[in-house]
């Protein structure tokens, strides 16, 4: 057998299913402009992806294989392929829209092997008992726990394989029928690098097996750096669920409670599910007919984290300046966007999708939909949250808020969780809250209740 390796959400050697597949093969990574044509030159994202592909290519030429990387539309590069006599193209499932659609195209070019890696769960895995998949969480997760076994722990092992003979240097650049190579850099591609600092795994892993017995106390806690920051690692790969599941398994072994990590991944792959059995979830409510109210100057103010609310302005700063932001803090100012701001929370995942370097289209999707109530859970329309309450238990001392927001640095903390002084009294170089929650959460009321 003569198969394509396709590697996209899966930038690892270890316990990945592509490599246990053996045979001749011709690991692959596409640069895909149908992607990067629209990001900007210094996007941090790409940059990530760029060091991760080069580490990829490493660890496989110790193994004795390689990578070959190329720039282009999969499709013109597929249809390159073809001639070349493959069998296949096997690659790990994707349930994004876009590498959908991308895939289905693809399948017309070369027999497509979908493998099931990303997510602990395969989609029809966990169902109903009439078939059907489920819409709430807390049965998904009842059932999920009681369906898991070792298997879903299980560890891929790397096959005795024949490499492809062909060049495997620089980057293929295919454009329609045209084929050059390119210096294997990332101005090749048209692109900026972005110093990112970004522990790798095993530095994450040791830092977490410190915090993982009070994650379930410290999780939400802004200023306590609780959680895993596995969030990246699982997005593109670098690091299987297998392996963290693994890890956990350890950790468990030891008298350490995890599960409410373990939850936390569950919600990872209800997600996902959902995106899969309902995709048109992707663009549209599945509830209500909230749309919002489009406001530019809003969104505007909201984007460059000037709306005078300290703990929305620093997560939205936190986001444009490291590419991450809190989940107790994405909460929050998702709630803040969709219900005080009263803007389409298509707006603010795309906002999200622009600058999250975790992005992940059914994490974001189904986050944002939850928080405006407009999605598939129970989720109440009429749950907003008050940011400044959310700020005075979470960030006590705004350890965090000062963080990101320096000109609130001298300002007592106490203030900046107390809305009537900051409507009242002029901060040097920061705006007075653009609404007053009480009034703005009252309208947003108004709002929903006149569209139910
Ligand atoms: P930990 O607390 O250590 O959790 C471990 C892992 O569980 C995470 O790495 C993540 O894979 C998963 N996880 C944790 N919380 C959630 C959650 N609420 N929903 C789904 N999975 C979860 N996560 C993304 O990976 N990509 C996104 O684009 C994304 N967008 C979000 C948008 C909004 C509006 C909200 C409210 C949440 C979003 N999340 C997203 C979920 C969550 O905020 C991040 O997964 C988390 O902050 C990552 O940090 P961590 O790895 O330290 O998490």
């Amino acid at each position: 057998m003569k198969r394509i390796l396709w590697f996209r959400r899966d930038l690892r050697v270890e316990d990945n299913p592509l490599l246990s597949l053996g045979g001749e093969v011709l690991p692959i990574f596409i640069f895909d402009t149908q992607i990067l044509n629209s990001l900007p030159m210094d996007d941090r994202r790409v940059s990530f992806i760029f060091d991760r592909v080069l580490m990829l290519k490493n660890s496989l030429q110790t193994k004795g294989s390689d990578l070959k990387i190329y720039w282009g539309d999969p499709l013109d590069i597929f249809n390159a392929l073809e001639a070349e006599g493959f069998d296949e193209v096997a690659a790990s499932g994707d349930y994004d829209a876009y590498a959908k659609e991308r895939d289905i195209k693809v399948s017309h070019i070369l027999h497509f092997r979908y493998l099931h890696d990303t997510y602990i769960f395969k989609p029809e895995e966990v169902l109903k008992d009439n078939g059907t998949p489920y819409l709430v969480f807390t049965p998904f997760y009842n059932k999920a726990k009681a369906h898991f076994s070792k298997e879903h722990m299980q560890e891929y092992v790397y096959a005795k394989q024949r490499l492809y003979e062909t060049s495997y240097e620089g980057i293929t650049k295919i454009d329609v029928d045209r084929e050059e190579i390119l210096p294997l850099t990332i101005e090749s591609l048209a692109f900026k690098k972005n110093l990112l600092k970004i522990d790798n795994v095993e530095m994450k892993l040791e830092q977490f097996k410190k915090n993982l017995p009070c994650y379930a106390k410290e999780r939400d806690y802004l200023d306590k750096d609780a959680t895993s920051h596995l969030s990246l690692d699982l997005r593109f790969g670098t690091f299987s669920v297998r392996s963290l599941l693994r890890f956990l398994l350890t950790q468990k072994k030891e008298g350490i409670d995890t599960e409410p990590f373990f939850r936390q991944l569950i919600f990872r792959d209800f997600y996902a599910y959902l995106l899969f059995h309902f995709p048109d979830l992707s663009k549209h409510n599945h509830k209500y007919r909230f749309n919002g109210i489009e406001d530019k100057g809003k969104y505007a103010a909201f984007c460059e984290g000037r709306t005078g609310v300290p703990v929305v302005d620093a997560g939205v700063r936190e986001l444009l300046q490291t590419g991450d932001m809190h989940n107790r803090v994405r909460m929050i100012c998702a709630s803040f966007f969709t219900k005080d701001l009263l803007l389409p929370w298509q707006w603010g995942e795309g906002f999200f999708a622009k600058y999250l370097l975790d992005y992940d289209a059914a994490s974001n999707i189904l986050s944002w939909q939850w928080s405006a109530g407009t999605g598939i859970d129970p989720q109440p329309y009429f749950r907003i949250f008050n940011p400044y309450l959310q700020s005075k238990k979470f960030d006590k001392e705004a350890g965090y808020i000062k963080r990101w927001v320096p000109e609130l640095l001298s300002v007592d903390s106490k203030k900046l969780h107390d809305e009537s002084y900051l409507l009242n009294h002029a901060i040097e170089g920061y705006p007075k809250p653009m609404v007053v929650h009480k009034e703005a959460s009252k309208n947003a009321l108004a709002y929903f209740k006149q569209r139910l």
